[in-house]
């Protein structure tokens, strides 16, 4: 058990099965991207440890940059829009792969897509290291999930309870 802040977690998903799963998910991606040069697009702040153990394992040519969403929401006839900040890279015609670490309602991700296909990317695909299908609001096409997991609240491998426990090793769950 750890304990973050004020609440106790107990290990959820280990070092090793983490490793192992986007082992296969990296060979998945080696195959499909081959030859298309894709722009990985990664969602700070959650997403910097997958990413960094996914794209060690990527073979195929290809760019990455980094993001980050407006924690303020401007409401718009849409709903509400997070705003993309920080993207340097031109998306016009890129094949894009987003990495997120956890897709729970759906609505960031695909106002995200959204966005970038607005901005003429020629192909958006999410990779999330998590999915809660149950919490999920929206109908989004996730290409690569690392593992679908009940709706509770997890924290580890840079996802944060609070700005803290992105540093652990591995994913926890809060303790019923
Ligand atoms: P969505 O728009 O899919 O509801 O929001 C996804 C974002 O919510 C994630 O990027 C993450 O920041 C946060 N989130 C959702 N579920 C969890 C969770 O169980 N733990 C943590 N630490 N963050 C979560």
């Amino acid at each position: 058990m750890v304990t973050v802040k004020d609440k106790v977690f107990a290990p959820f998903i280990s070092q090793e099965v983490l490793s192992q799963r986007i082992d296969e998910l990296a060979e998945t991606m080696n195959r499909e991207y081959r030859g298309r040069n894709p722009l990985f697009v990664v969602v700070l702040n959650g997403a910097f440890m997958f990413a960094s153990d996914l794209l060690k394992k990527v073979e195929v040519d290809c760019c990455v940059t980094f993001i980050r969403l407006a924690s303020y929401e401007q409401t718009q006839s849409t709903g509400k829009v997070k705003q993309i900040l920080g993207l340097g890279e031109p998306v016009q015609d890129r094949e894009v792969v987003i990495i997120e670490d956890i897709v729970d309602t759906g609505l960031t991700m695909s106002q995200l897509i959204s966005q970038l296909k607005e901005q003429g990317a020629a192909s958006v695909e999410v990779a999330t290291l998590l999915h809660k299908p149950e919490a999920l609001k929206t109908p989004i096409s996730l290409r690569y999930v690392g593992f679908e997991i009940e709706n509770r609240f997890v924290v580890g491998y840079g996802l944060d309870y609070d700005g803290l426990g992105r540093n652990l090793d591995a994913v926890y769950v809060l303790a019923e």
